[in-house]
């Protein structure tokens, strides 16, 4: 009876303990790696306040708010443009409004060289460039969504499986010409290679673009959308509901590409950041 009494003592201390530990680890499971710089996500705490729950605005734009232990948490998406120094959110809560300070963190990205043999890919004509302005529409009209959905975790399972052939955030010249950075992480693989998606989500917007060949964008809620680019087959179509690793196309070369590779964009509150700090595993060595 005593040594039961002790044992449930022993239990009830170690639950107690380890419920602080247990939470941080949870956390660390469901946010992205956080990495307030140009291009990353800052991932800036909010308060332990239940409800109402709190918005969370950066730049006018809502942006991500969950509560994955005590306290809430708002999820930044950094524009690669954004000037290192003192940013602030607008949180409100009902009626009530504050603001959040945080630090933006200096990056410097390298530069790539590509060479393009195809130059109207590298200087695209009239005819050319209304097409790529129409895309540019569709793709930012995807890409700035927010659908108000319950997020269980922020962590990505990995599109394909491949060789890192471009990190994000590179500054590009294409033919030595200066082009926008590199806005997505681009996985190597033979053509044919299924992409998955890495979580559950809506297909949103699928077409032949340009230069990024054959995409797909899902809406995974809250602003947080992924893109896929120069796909060889597209297997899913517009307003698709898909699931975690449910395979929605194969890697191909379609686009402006020097070989066969997956363009993986990942955009919150309207910005691309780095995939890399929202991957719960690597697409570089496979399970
Ligand atoms: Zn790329």
């Amino acid at each position: 009876m005593m040594l039961t009494t002790r044992i449930t003592a022993i239990v009830l201390t170690c639950l107690y303990l380890a419920f602080p530990a247990l939470a941080a680890e949870d956390a660390m499971n469901i946010l992205p790696k956080d990495s307030p710089v140009p291009g990353g996500v800052a991932v800036v705490t909010l308060g332990t306040l239940d409800s109402p729950p709190p918005k969370a605005y950066y730049q006018g734009k809502r942006v991500i708010t969950l509560k994955p232990a005590e306290h809430w948490v708002a999820v930044v998406g950094l524009p690669l443009s954004a000037k290192p120094g003192p940013a602030s959110l607008k949180v409100t809560r009902g009626t009530a409004s504050t603001s959040v300070s945080f630090e933006i963190k200096a990056k410097d990205y390298p530069a790539q060289y590509l060479t393009i043999k195809n130059k109207r890919q590298v200087n695209p004509n009239a005819e050319d460039m209304k097409r790529i302005q129409a895309e540019k529409q569709r793709s930012d009209d995807a890409r700035n969504r927010f659908t108000e959905t319950e997020l269980d975790t922020l962590r990505l399972q990995p599109p394909a499986y491949g060789r890192r052939s471009s990190a994000f955030g590179l500054r590009r010249f294409f033919n030595k010409q200066p082009r926008n950075p590199h806005a997505g992480l681009d996985i190597a693989a033979p053509a044919g290679t299924p992409i998955l998606s890495p979580a559950d989500g809506t297909v949103v917007e699928t077409g032949h673009y340009f230069f990024n060949g054959n995409v797909v964008f899902i809406d995974h809620g809250q602003g947080l959308v992924t893109m896929y680019c120069h796909m060889q087959a597209i297997d899913v179509n517009k307003g698709d509901k898909v699931s975690t690793r449910q395979p929605i196309g194969k890697i191909g070369a379609t686009g402006r590409v020097t070989g066969p590779h997956l363009h993986w964009g990942v955009t919150l509150n309207g910005n691309s950041v780095d995939p890399e700090l929202l991957l719960s595993s690597s697409p570089f060595s496979k399970p």
